[in-house]
């Protein structure tokens, strides 16, 4: 038997139609393709890092529970004392957990598009089928559809990214508390985006069962960390904790977070200039004539260039040096879309000056 042959044999085929998780190279480039928080640690919080990082066992296995970084993390990200919280290598990881908890074929996994990839993708190798509900023109949740799909499918989990990704707005938030009232699967609420706006359901965890919230440190600058928090009910989470690698945060994983997180105010003052430069950046990209810029509550911005002009625009900005994300092609809502990162106030500017130049 051939090598294809046997691949064909064995793989499933679900996992022989998806592509993976692509990520181009950057180097060398200004890069505004990823949401990372472009600033710096000052060099005195670097060196006080390092001294942290020296007295670290690393001959012996991690805190299976975390203790120390659950804790630091429950402050940073005011979970209400009545929840739980478990901890992943990125809210990827946490995704993957709560989808495998409830895994069983003829289930269904659902959430509104264009949206987070990693839902679709997440389900499709856990064997799940999943059902994207088109969002409206401006992107907001398509009530009627949307309360029909949950009655008529019976979703396991519903994701919904507040704000989503990568479109940077808010769903509105009653239609997300009629979504929580009338499912009896999970709804989670996925806030990676927490830092750059006002709004979250964490306080509203004792309010619904079927309610989970998600954070991560990713948006708010240690997307290198890999570290995500999953909150809500403890009887959910006593299940979705068993299908936890162990020792799935490492020991410098740990002790980073928590040392990080114990100067939460220097990335709460970094996230207020990451607002008041996307500020900056949306009436730059308004004042370009044959562009759409839509509204964001996130630290990018999505905008929609003239038919048929994304590729040329995302190569030409490349060429200038400028790494932002293409979006035409992934999906029909986002045609003609490009979405750029809010970055330091120099790469924006530069950002503008080489898209005016393009245009
Ligand atoms: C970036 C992003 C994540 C991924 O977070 P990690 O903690 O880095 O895995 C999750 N959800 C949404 C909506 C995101 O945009």
């Amino acid at each position: 038997m051939s090598l294809q042959d046997k691949i064909n044999k064995w793989v499933r085929p679900g996992i022989r139609k998806l592509s993976a998780y692509h990520v181009p190279p950057a180097a060398g480039l200004i890069k505004l393709d990823a949401m990372e928080n472009p600033w710096p640690w000052p060099a005195a919080l670097q060196a006080e890092w390092l001294q942290v990082l020296q007295a670290a066992a690393l001959n012996r296995y991690p805190d299976p529970t975390a203790a120390e970084l659950q804790s630091v993390l429950r402050t940073a990200m005011e979970v209400p004392d009545d929840a739980r919280v478990m901890l992943g290598n990125g809210s990827d990881e946490l995704i993957q957990m709560i989808v495998q908890t409830i895994a069983e074929p003829g289930r269904v996994i659902m959430a509104p598009e264009p949206t987070f990839v990693m839902y679709r993708q997440i389900a499709t190798v856990c064997g799940l089928a999943f059902s994207g509900v088109p969002l409206d023109e401006d992107f907001s949740l398509d009530h009627e559809r949307m309360l029909a799909l949950i009655a008529e499918r019976q979703p396991a989990v519903i994701f919904l990214a507040y704000p989503n990704n990568p479109t940077g707005n808010l769903f509105d938030a009653n239609i997300i508390r009629e979504m929580l009232a009338v499912a009896d699967g999970l709804v989670v609420v996925d806030e990676a985006y927490a830092p750059f706006t006002d709004a979250s359901f964490m306080s509203s965890l004792g309010e619904y069962d079927n309610l989970l919230v998600m954070r991560t440190v990713s948006k708010l600058g240690l997307a290198g960390l890999r570290l995500g928090m999953l909150a809500g009910s403890p009887d959910w989470l006593e299940q979705i904790d068993k299908t936890r690698l162990p020792y799935n945060v490492g020991t410098l994983n740990q002790l980073t977070g928590s040392f990080a997180l114990r100067h939460k105010a220097l990335f709460d003052e970094q996230a207020r200039a990451i607002r008041a430069e996307r500020e900056i950046l949306f009436a730059g990209l308004r004042e370009f004539a044959g562009l759409a810029v839509y509204p964001s509550e996130a630290n990018f911005i999505l905008f929609r260039v003239p038919a048929g002009r994304a590729g040329e625009l995302y190569a030409g900005l490349q060429s200038a040096g400028i790494l932002i994300k293409n979006l035409h092609g992934s999906a029909d809502a986002l045609r003609d879309c490009l979405r750029v990162t809010v970055g330091l106030p120099d790469e924006n500017r530069a950002f503008l000056a080489a898209l005016e130049r393009l245009l």
